[in-house]
């Protein structure tokens, strides 16, 4: 074993992509060994800190930029009339009715406040696409679901149920030519559209022609031409429109590891790639987030952390749209999701709430 080999070896996928285009990756022994300042964005926090500063506002109180808690309240679908332009510093009736609906969707009390708790789970990295669409959300609904796993299920669709047509079960994707990924970050991939195939009939191939490829990924940076713009390290990590678009975004500026231990890495904005990625192909089969804090349809993932096995919840979600995979008789991520799942259920909590629509998060076509 050589220095590199023992450990396992960790390429920050943001260095990579920004300080060597089409160069060999940058390798490093483990995590915690990266020289930060080999990083491009370690000294950056995320665009969403300064909203710790209104923890313990209340209705009626006006504050200095809590337009910008509103906007992001808007981005995500909990403010759904108006432009984001014309919010104001006010805590208005909107705020407060925006804030229990987003604490009901993340299982905190629906106190309408910014407590801790709250606050807490606002700032924490996530998923760009919303929460809810035109107004409706269905991410805390209380479907019954079958007898298999006595739950409730949490799982949500795109308006209308969009899914890839029976015709097309063996799906193709591809990379943006220009990134120049490296295999071990291709292979991250490769990993998180393998946990879908294990519960479904659908196949994914990596195809060299991105043209023609059914799901298509690619990373940017900002503003990228989707009117989705990337706000930099943390914030929004990545983003993925529904069947059949097949469009996969991540944010190129993040701290991506690619390979390894993230919860050892060294710099705390580390993000975890499989991770969000298991996550955004869940999208692009048709699903939209989940309450279920263990599945990987949740909205949130925080930085050094590491979640890529499906939960009972996502497992129930994507076979109402595929069915299972032919080729297992009960695979062993259902089985330990299911197990998991009646350890950690926050099922009779969510009973009372009010059932929605299957169809209730997404918008049109896309789902950001
Ligand atoms: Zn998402
Ligand atoms: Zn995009």
């Amino acid at each position: 074993m050589g220095l590199f080999g023992a450990i396992g070896v960790v390429i920050y996928l943001s260095a990579l992509l920004q300080l060597s285009p089409g160069a060999s990756a940058y390798f490093f022994p483990n995590a915690s060994a990266i020289p930060p300042s080999l990083l491009p964005n370690f000294t950056s926090g995320s665009p969403w800190d300064v909203f710790h500063n209104f923890t313990g506002c209340h209705a009626g109180e006006k504050r200095d930029g809590l337009n910008k808690l509103k906007k992001y309240f808007h981005y995500f679908g909990y403010i759904p009339d108006g432009s984001p332009n014309n919010l104001t510093d006010d805590f208005d009736d909107s705020l407060e009715a925006a804030i229990k609906t987003y604490q009901r969707n993340f299982n905190l009390d629906p106190t309408g406040q910014l407590d801790e708790a709250t606050m807490k789970q606002i700032v924490k990295p996530r998923c760009g696409n919303p929460d809810i669409v035109n107004g409706t959300t269905s991410m805390s609904s209380g479907k019954t679901t079958s007898s298999l796993f006595h739950t409730v299920g949490h799982y949500t669709f795109f308006p209308g149920t969009p899914r890839w047509p029976e015709d097309r079960r063996d799906l193709t994707y591809a990379f943006l030519p220009g990134n120049n990924l490296p295999e071990t970050a291709k292979a991250a991939f490769t990993r998180a559209f393998q946990r879908w195939a294990e519960v479904t009939p659908l196949t994914f191939t990596e195809t060299s022609s991105y043209g023609a490829a059914d799901i298509r990924i690619g990373f940017f940076s900002g503003d990228h031409g989707d009117g989705e713009a990337f706000d930099g390290v943390l914030g929004t990590l990545a983003h993925a429109f529904s069947p059949p678009n097949g469009m996969f975004h991540l944010d190129r500026d993040e701290n991506w590891m690619v390979e390894g231990d993230v919860t050892q890495a060294s710099v705390s904005t580390t993000v975890d790639l499989e991770s969000v990625a298991v996550h955004e192909i869940g999208h692009l089969l048709g699903l939209g987030h989940s309450s279920v804090e263990e599945s990987i349809m949740y909205p949130t993932i925080s930085s050094r952390t590491r979640k890529v096995d499906l939960a009972a919840d996502d497992v129930q979600g994507i076979q109402i749209l595929y069915g299972s995979n032919p080729n297992s008789n009960g695979s062993s991520t259902s089985e330990s999701a299911t197990q998991e799942r009646e350890s950690s259920d926050g099922g009779p909590r969510l009973l009372g709430w009010a059932a929605a629509a299957l169809s209730a998060v997404g918008s049109g076509f896309v789902l950001l």
